[in-house]
């Protein structure tokens, strides 16, 4: 059954080839002074930097830059841009890359007019937002975090070991945002079969919850059917204009808050995998690969029907003569089988995990309450030591 609601998502999409030519109308809605916001450089590689500085100057705007925005984005490096976009009185933050950037520029958005410690107030404590928020536009060029439309905002502090999201309201959304799937043929193998598992962990945080018939669940088996079909196809054909522009509208649906809506939700392998990334810093998607399946085993049998319907509904398992136990095993076996052929990290060893920060992982964990189990510390120890193999 469906719980109360209200539903609205601002953020304007552009999607496709020529996506980008509406970066002018956009653009024409704000004032003149742009923070620019991107990462370590593959734009400038790629060429999309000169389309959009050409855009931009060509609308008469006047350009501060904010580069060098680095995956898991740190406090240190908000404080940095915060700094930057009230130096520039900006009217607008124009993010141009991945999650990171997008998450950055979010945070930059909210934190730049907070009077006190930005950290402590909407990552620590979680705050709404009482200060004044600068606009924020999305040029998306990898698929995966859902970022580009929706309020999420991750930061890590490495000093504390913590890496925590905040899920802003629609106020911080951003604006509008540009998704031509062409700009995400340049990724590496590694960063796109990563982001291709976000999107996959993104709708199984959403769909193994709950026991009630909803719509939700239905639409979240249509878009991972989606998914794995169109993932195979990218990883051995990168510039699949078909399998890329699918995928990309698969992932900005599996997290802009539509499928969580009159339905509870579990994200306990986001709260496993951040805190992973905590400690080492690994690739946001590969951290989720290499917990996920030792998770759902030990989950299965308090979610037992849910993975049943998983094992049939998606991964065509055929359940004449099986037990429910043995259905829902196959599922997870055609899933780590589908996990390793498009070339996922399966051990928390490959990204540097050892085992004296287990517990320290597990502490860092934070704890939520919607899943088929609620974890104690002990378990998540011990799933993280399966997740070693
Ligand atoms: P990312 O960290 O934004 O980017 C990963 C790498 O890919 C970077 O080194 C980047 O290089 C490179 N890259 C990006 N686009 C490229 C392109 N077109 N060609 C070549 N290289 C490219 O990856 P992400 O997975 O999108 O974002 C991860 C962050 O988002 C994590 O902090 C994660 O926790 C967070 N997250 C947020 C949400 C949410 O709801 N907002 C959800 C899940 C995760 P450059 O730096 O050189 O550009
Ligand atoms: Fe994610």
């Amino acid at each position: 059954m469906l719980g109360n609601f209200s539903y609205s998502n601002p953020t304007k999409l552009y999607f496709g080839e020529n996506s980008l030519d509406n970066l002018r109308t956009e653009l024409s809605g704000y004032g003149k002074n742009i923070l620019l916001v991107y990462g370590g450089g593959s734009i400038k590689k790629n060429g999309i930097y000169d389309k959009v500085v050409e855009i931009l100057k060509a609308c008469g705007k006047e350009i501060f830059e904010d580069a060098g925005v680095m995956p898991n984005p740190t406090v240190e490096k908000l404080y940095e841009g915060c700094r930057r976009a009230k130096d520039g009185n900006v009217d607008l933050i124009l993010a141009v890359g991945g999650g990171s950037v997008c998450d950055y520029a979010k945070a930059v958005s909210v934190s730049a007019y907070c009077e006190e410690d930005p950290w402590e107030k909407y990552y620590l404590r979680m705050e709404d937002v009482d200060n004044k928020i600068i606009p924020v536009g999305c040029i998306l060029t990898m698929v995966g975090t859902g970022s580009e439309m929706n309020g999420g905002s991750v930061i890590t502090n490495h000093a504390a070991k913590l890496k925590i999201g905040h899920v802003f309201g629609d106020n911080v959304f951003p604006k509008f945002s540009i998704l031509n799937p062409v700009f995400t043929y340049t990724l590496p193998k590694y960063q796109m079969a990563a982001g291709f598992f976000d999107i996959m962990s993104h709708i199984l945080e959403q769909y193994f919850s709950g026991t009630d018939d909803n719509t939700s669940d239905y639409i979240m088996e249509g878009l991972l059917k989606s998914l794995i079909h169109s993932s195979k196809i990218a990883v051995n054909d990168p510039t699949n204009y078909e399998a890329r522009s699918n995928i990309m509208w698969i992932a900005t649906w599996a997290l802009n808050t539509l499928v969580a809506k009159g339905k509870s939700t579990d994200w306990m392998v986001h709260m496993i995998g951040q805190s992973v990334g905590a400690f080492t810093d690994a690739t946001h998607g590969m951290t989720l690969s290499a917990i996920s399946i030792p998770y759902y085993e030990f989950i299965m049998p308090y979610g037992l029907q849910k993975f049943k319907r998983y094992a049939i509904n998606v991964w065509n398992v055929s359940p004449e003569g099986k037990t429910d136990e043995e259905i829902a095993g196959e599922g997870l076996t055609r899933m780590e089988a589908y996990m390793k052929e498009i070339g996922l990290v399966m051990s928390m060893k490959e990204l540097g995990v050892t085992e004296d920060m287990l517990d320290g992982i597990a502490k860092g964990s934070f704890i939520l309450e919607g899943g088929y189990k609620v974890l104690t510390h002990g378990e998540i120890v011990s799933i993280l030591k399966e997740s070693m193999r």
